[in-house]
């Protein structure tokens, strides 16, 4: 292991402004007594400082944390939440947003408490607000309706979802029909879908695939959702191609760049340790990918919206403890995760070597920073 950062006592409780659950410390300190064997040897009991939890008692239970490299923000998800922000910025409050801007509940939560409303229906939008749509993307009808009433319009649909879009529009022209690998209720499928009147046909999973009954089977074409498995969106394509020989597949893959590196690194990570940590919303798609990923590989996973959802007991018998986080989970969550994985008795953190993103995508006209005038 290398680049390794011990964690010391001063460093073990929770951070500021953290709540700590309910129960949580007593549970912990029963943890940090059962792991106390760890690969730094016995747990040594050091004073209770005054008016210290009883966590901090334990500094060495050797519990060691791997943070995965790249986890968290991807490029899509910062400029949405840019373009939230700017809007509010220049517009003021409040600014609507038609779906959560990205799946995260602390995410949309702090965007409504400087000012944005989330709604589904466009009816509830006030003739002449602003809108944005989240970056999920949203169905043709929604544009088109959204137009009609005379809002403000900014996209926040992240470009390579529009890409699928652009794509499909493309080829429907040419007289394809498609085939969509998807879940069947996601924003994202529903907006994808939505591009078109009919046509398109979703599936799910290997099984939908003997379902499929296209009007014709010359001109067909996949598309997937962005946020998938790699590996189980790999096994329906094959499957598909087997019923289907001359279907069009894209020609680089609908899956994202954010997405297919997250779960890189979870399958790295997951060989290395006893149990991963994902951080990210229930909504998450591209997160529950990455804790179901971890099981599939045999390794425990679980998924937390944020640090009090940490149970002590599923570190039982962990020495060594991956983390990572879905593609729309800020850093700062992870941060507080972190602290409270110290505080229940990691003593060492090191991060994964991986990937250095350097996606940028442009804000939509309007948003744009304003250049500055020449010779200032
Ligand atoms: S996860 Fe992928 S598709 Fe979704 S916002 Fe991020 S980059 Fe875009």
């Amino acid at each position: 292991m290398s680049s390794t950062t011990d964690v010391g006592l001063s460093d073990a409780g929770p951070p500021q402004g953290a709540r700590a659950p309910s129960g949580l410390e007593p549970a912990a300190h029963k943890l940090l007594g059962q792991l106390g064997t760890g690969d730094r040897g016995e747990a040594s009991r050091e004073p209770r400082p005054a008016g210290g939890s009883a966590v901090h008692e334990v500094t060495s239970v050797g519990v060691s944390v791997l943070l995965a490299e790249p986890r968290g923000f991807c490029a899509g998800v910062d400029r949405a939440i840019e373009i939230v922000e700017r809007a509010l910025d220049k517009f003021g409050a409040p600014i609507y947003v038609r779906h959560e801007i990205v799946h995260n509940t602390y995410v949309v939560n702090d965007l409504k408490a400087k000012g944005a409303i989330f709604i589904e229906d466009l009816e509830e939008v006030p003739p002449g607000a602003t809108l944005i749509f989240s970056a999920h993307g949203v169905s043709r009808a929604v544009q088109l309706e959204a137009a009609a009433r005379g809002f403000q319009v900014f996209d926040a649909t992240c470009p390579l979802v529009t890409k699928v879009h652009v794509e499909v529009a493309k080829l429907h022209k040419e007289g394809f029909e498609f085939i969509m690998i998807g879940h069947k209720g996601h924003p994202e499928v529903e907006g994808t879908m939505g591009q078109l009147e009919g046509g398109i046909h979703l599936v799910e999973d290997v099984a939908d695939v003997a379902r499929v009954r296209p009007a014709q089977t010359e001109k067909l074409a996949v598309v997937t959702q962005t946020t998938l498995s790699v590996d189980d969106a790999a096994q329906i394509a094959a499957a598909i191609k087997a019923r289907f020989p001359n279907v069009r597949e894209p020609k680089q893959q609908d899956i994202c760049y954010a997405t297919q590196n997250r779960q890189d690194a979870v399958k790295l990570m997951s060989a290395q340790v006893d149990l991963v940590i994902v951080v990210g919303s229930p909504t998450s798609s591209n997160s529950n990918r990455l804790a179901e990923l971890s099981r599939k590989l045999g390794t425990p996973s679980h998924m937390v919206d944020n640090a009090d959802e940490l149970q002590p007991q599923w570190f039982e018998g962990a020495q060594r403890v991956g983390l990572t986080a879905g593609a729309s989970a800020p850093e700062i969550l992870v941060n507080q995760v972190l602290e409270r994985i110290k505080a229940l008795g990691a003593v060492s953190v090191r991060k994964m070597d991986g990937i250095e993103e350097t996606v940028k995508f442009p804000l939509p006209k309007g948003l744009k920073p304003r250049l500055p005038s020449p010779g200032r």
